[in-house]
């Protein structure tokens, strides 16, 4: 079996070399875990963060160690109760071809009812990320006119369309071409959308939203907070997800316009999607809904075979994905 670990800490945007493809033992279960075969796993930017030496809001990875993250793997074996052969479950020991899992920290799934790869986008960590930093972090509400970076990403995708479908007056979101613009607008609903290649996003962000903006979803952190500082309009709220823009930079650029926080009476709220569980039944119902009845829709980007996913991240992180990244294995 392969896995992938971790070969050198990168220095700006990894590259090939900084990952290893080792052949490996299949792993034996120990009492309480499964054997699982993964089928599908996830590229995170969380990943990069942890990819460097210092702490991150989760422990670094080891070099020369395997790297883990989301997967959706088959049972091949179970030892613990509760689970059998041919159970389909989600857990976080991706980025290896066979993995023992411990089963407390293993959650079925139903791949009747959505695609395996669902459970690791719009219907899992990345899905809720968009509805608990909406409704929990900025307190949408219906009338507010809402902007999202990274809009045509995994989070971004969701968190757009959940403001639609949640009232918003008016959707904004950014995202790095121009078939991702016409993508949000066309496919996705946004009311507007720009390329934030195209000239300053304070500009771009101004002239979209000329009535001014009461919640930013940050996916991207750098220009595009800022952007929101200025265009804010009294009492906005952000909801800070993700800073990517400044993940591959030893430079990180930071807002300028903090200072206008203070007149406008501005909440700017950090958070990590593991905090808010308790949203978990109320998502998976609306979103699912949404989903099932088509009025929320969502895009993967599947790269085939393990060998691939140092690739399917480094894309991922230079903006190649449309939706949520996904490695089938
Ligand atoms: P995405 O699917 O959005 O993929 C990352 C995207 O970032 C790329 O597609 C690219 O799109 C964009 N990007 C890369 N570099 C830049 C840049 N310099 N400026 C602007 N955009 C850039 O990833 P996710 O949806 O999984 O994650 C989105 C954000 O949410 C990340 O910041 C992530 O860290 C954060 N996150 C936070 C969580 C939390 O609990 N707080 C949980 C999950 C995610 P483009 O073509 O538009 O540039």
């Amino acid at each position: 079996a392969r896995e992938i670990r971790l070969a050198s800490r990168p220095v700006g945007y990894p590259t090939a070399a900084d990952f290893e493809l080792v052949e490996v033992p299949v792993p034996t279960p120990g009492d309480g875990q499964l054997l699982v075969r993964n089928l599908v796993m996830s590229v995170d930017p969380y990943m990069r963060g942890r990819m460097n030496a210092g702490e991150s809001y989760v422990p670094p990875f080891g070099l020369g160690e395997v790297l883990d993250g989301g997967a959706v793997g088959e049972v091949v074996a179970s030892r613990a109760p509760g689970f059998a052969a041919g159970d389909v479950v989600l857990h976080g020991a991706g980025w290896r071809e066979y993995a023992a899992v411990d089963a407390s920290s293993a959650v079925r799934v139903d791949p009747d009812a959505a695609p395996p790869g669902a459970y690791l986008g719009v219907l899992g960590m990345p899905g809720m990320t968009a509805y608990a930093g909406l409704l929990d972090v900025a307190g949408l509400r219906e009338g507010d006119v809402v902007f999202v970076s990274g809009a045509a990403g995994a989070v971004g995708q969701v968190a757009g369309q959940v403001a639609r479908l949640r009232g918003a007056k008016r959707v904004i979101g950014s995202a790095g071409s121009a078939a991702k613009v016409k993508h949000l607008v066309e496919e996705l609903g946004f009311d507007a959308a720009f390329d934030y290649h195209d000239g300053p996003v304070a500009d771009l962000l101004a002239a979209a939203a000329p009535e001014g903006v009461d919640v930013y979803f940050d996916n991207v952190g750098g220009e595009h907070l800022d952007a929101a500082l200025l265009s804010f309009n009294p009492h906005g709220r952000a909801a800070l997800c993700g800073a990517i823009s400044n993940y591959n930079t030893p430079d990180p650029v930071g807002p300028r316009h903090l200072g206008l926080a203070v007149g406008k009476r501005l909440t700017l709220r950090g958070f990590l999607v593991r905090d808010h569980e308790h949203l978990r039944e109320r998502f998976t119902r609306e979103v699912g809904g949404w989903v099932a009845d088509g009025s929320l829709r969502y895009r993967e980007t599947v790269t085939e075979g393990i060998e691939r996913a140092p690739e399917a991240f480094i894309g991922m992180l230079r903006g190649e994905n449309l939706g949520k990244a996904l490695v089938t294995l």
